[in-house]
């Protein structure tokens, strides 16, 4: 069910000295499946060592125009280290169709002038870059303010294309960087995006309580402290999106521990994975592992990524009992109300649970 499909590497631009945005071409037959709406990501895999690494990206083309993803290399970061330095035109690499749910939706086109904010921090450009794009060529009337947070000058992803972007839609678009880093001066255009600069913003420069929707892409502190900030300042909940691009995971040691305990001391769970309508059995620790790492275990399968409920390759729907999710930053609460869950992160409660996989 989970099938991944070759894109070839058609250009490499090395956007800033540690990030590189890729160009990338599906072949013809798959040109349908690569499809993607503003904000999605693609997942790529690749072996390591032997050790296969799935990494996901963030599409920052507008749909329409050719598939482009951005990486910006992590120190000792195997997947980015690789795309950055060792990736070349004509290579392939093997995808997973556009997925994710971060962007504008289906807001139909302005009738007013409405008015978007984007919140971004480092590579957090790249789907708020795409979103942007697609709002501000859609909707004639609608302005864009960006608010972008980077530590130097030099470390701005697609720089020149903001500055291009900011040419054509001269009224439109609005872009204010602020730097954080040794160097950067004391004020309102410095510092890092946090709840203090918002309400330095909010009120003068930027008025959330009449925007359409903002997009927040960055730490998991900054969008937290952004959106409370937005909140705050009068934008309802449910027109603010989040993208996050990773998580800590505290705690795998404990939780192997536990699955190894529960296991010796036969405290198992059944568990019954659906997968384009196949379904399989198998027994589960009552702790100490997900849905998702004992259905791999299993040979089932199952779709994953970033295995930190951050991403939602992983979505499945309980159909019987009851599971506990460790962390969440990608469903919304009427989701999870709904029965969906995010496998990677998913406990059994009860002695028996039924999951099918969503969407795939
Ligand atoms: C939905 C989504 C969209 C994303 N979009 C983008 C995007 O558009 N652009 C982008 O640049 N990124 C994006 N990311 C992040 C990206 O997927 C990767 O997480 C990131 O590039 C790091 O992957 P890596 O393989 O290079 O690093 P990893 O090898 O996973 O390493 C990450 C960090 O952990 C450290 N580390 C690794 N192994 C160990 C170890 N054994 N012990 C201690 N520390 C260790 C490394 O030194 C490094 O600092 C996105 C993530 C998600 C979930």
């Amino acid at each position: 069910m989970q099938e991944f499909f070759p894109l070839t590497v058609t250009d490499i631009a090395h956007d800033t000295r540690d990030a590189v945005v890729l160009s990338l071409a599906p072949r013809a037959e798959d040109m349908e499946r690569f499809r993607f709406r503003p904000g999605q990501y693609l997942t790529f895999r690749r072996s390591f060592d032997g050790a296969e690494l799935r990494r996901s990206y963030s599409i920052c083309a507008a749909p329409g125009e050719g598939l482009r993803v951005g990486i910006k290399r992590v120190s000792g970061g195997a997947f980015s280290g690789w795309a950055k330095s060792d990736l070349a035109v004509g290579d392939t690499i093997e995808a997973m169709p556009p997925q994710g749910r971060f962007g504008p939706g289906d807001t139909a086109p302005g009738v007013q002038a409405r008015h978007y904010i984007g919140f971004a921090a480092g590579s957090g450009i790249t789907p708020v870059l795409s979103i942007a794009r697609t709002i501000l060529g859609g909707d004639p009337e609608a302005r864009f303010t960006l608010v972008y947070g980077n530590r130097a000058v030099a470390s701005v992803m697609f720089r020149a294309e903001l500055g291009e972007l900011k040419d054509r839609y001269l009224s439109r678009f609005s872009v204010l960087h602020l730097f954080s880093g040794p160097g950067a001066e004391e004020g309102l255009f410095s510092g890092r995006i946090d709840a203090g600069k918002c309400a330095a913003l909010f009120g003068g420069w930027l008025q959330p309580a009449e925007a359409e929707m903002a997009f927040i892409c960055g730490p998991e502190a900054m969008m937290k402290e952004v959106a409370g900030a937005l909140e705050g300042a009068g934008l309802p909940r449910e027109r603010i999106r989040f993208e996050l691009f990773g998580a800590d995971q505290p705690g795998r040691a404990k939780l192997r521990a536990e699955a190894a305990a529960a296991r010796a001391s036969g405290d198992m769970v059944r568990a019954t994975v659906i997968i384009d309508g196949a379904a399989t059995e198998f027994q589960m620790p009552r702790r100490g592992q997900s849905v998702l790492e004992a259905a791999r275990e299993h040979d089932i399968d199952a779709p994953f990524s970033c295995k930190a409920g951050v991403c939602s390759t992983c979505i499945g729907r309980v159909h019987k009992g009851e599971v506990e999710m460790l962390q969440n930053y990608a469903l919304e609460d009427y989701e999870v109300a709904r029965g969906l869950v995010l496998t990677c992160q998913c406990i059994p409660l009860s002695d028996e649970i039924v999951i099918e996989y969503e969407g795939h």
